[in-house]
């Protein structure tokens, strides 16, 4: 089953949100493993876990296997490996050969059989880290915030995409791209919603996730919005998005 990158260079556009989210939604159905890949360690704490033992550093750096690593989380069927401030390190230590840029794709293959869904939570930015979420994905979910820079970017982030197609993971696809923070009382939300749908056609979620101030709550609690806040607009378009993304991926 797939290994499914959040990916957008931008900060701050909803990854870390979905990554978070989706994955609960997907384990109220699924065996899942989120993998948080950025050194801010946000996902980590977003589904309870502050002080991790093992993290997704130790398997890149080759001194805990993925199955050693990956903790519990406090929800049925999802199970987490933990990113901390010190992969910030990694980050810069990692040389840019190939095999630099296979670590974590490697560091998964043990634990793959173990899960349906394994999401990857990757960090803003085109570094070392970046490239080992997309060599190691075999489908990318890029979140945009539904605002007037949305497409902004966007061009670079294909083009680095299309390189490590050529490169490093010459099956790596793009699952959808999902609109974010998506505010239906204004104008620019639409026009914004309008004109991504336009250039990109099928390739948008028809899920589109609102602005809601439960998303942005529920991580202080160290819980998904399913957990936080489970009829919100929020935890009803989370739980859409993992039915569509079921769905997308057993169409192949
Ligand atoms: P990224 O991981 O791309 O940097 P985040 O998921 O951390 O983005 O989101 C950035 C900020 O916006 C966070 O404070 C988060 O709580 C908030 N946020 C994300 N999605 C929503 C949403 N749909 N509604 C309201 N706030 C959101
Ligand atoms: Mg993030």
């Amino acid at each position: 089953m797939p290994i499914i990158g959040v990916i957008n260079q931008k900060g701050g556009v909803g990854k870390t949100t979905t990554a978070v989210n989706l994955s609960a939604a997907l384990a109220e159905r699924r065996n899942v493993l989120l993998v948080d890949l950025d050194p801010q360690a946000n996902a980590s704490s977003g589904v309870g876990l502050t002080e991790p033992e093992r993290t997704v550093y130790d398997v890149i750096a080759g001194r805990a296997s993925a199955r050693q690593a990956v903790s519990r989380t406090a929800t049925a069927q999802l199970d987490l490996l933990a990113a901390s401030a010190d992969l910030a390190g990694a980050a810069v230590e990692l040389d840019a050969s190939r095999d630099s840029m296979l670590l974590l794709a490697r560091g998964l293959i043990g634990v793959r059989p173990n899960y349906d869904f394994i999401v990857i939570d990757a960090p803003p930015s085109v570094g070392a880290l970046t490239l080992n979420a997309l060599a190691a994905a075999d489908l990318l979910i890029v979140p945009l915030q539904t605002e007037y820079y949305a497409l902004e970017g966007i061009a670079s982030m294909m083009e680095t995409i299309e390189r490590v197609r050529g490169s490093l993971n010459s099956d790596l696809r793009i699952l959808g791209i999902l609109l974010t923070m998506y505010d239906g009382r204004t104008r620019l939300s639409q026009e914004v919603e309008e004109n991504v749908r336009r250039h990109f056609g099928e390739l948008v979620f028809d899920t589109v996730i609102p602005r809601t101030v439960r998303l942005a709550e529920a991580p202080s609690y160290g819980q998904s919005v399913l957990d936080y806040a489970p009829t919100s607009h929020g935890a009803v378009a989370y739980q859409a998005l993992a039915e569509e993304v079921i769905e997308r991926v057993s169409q192949g």
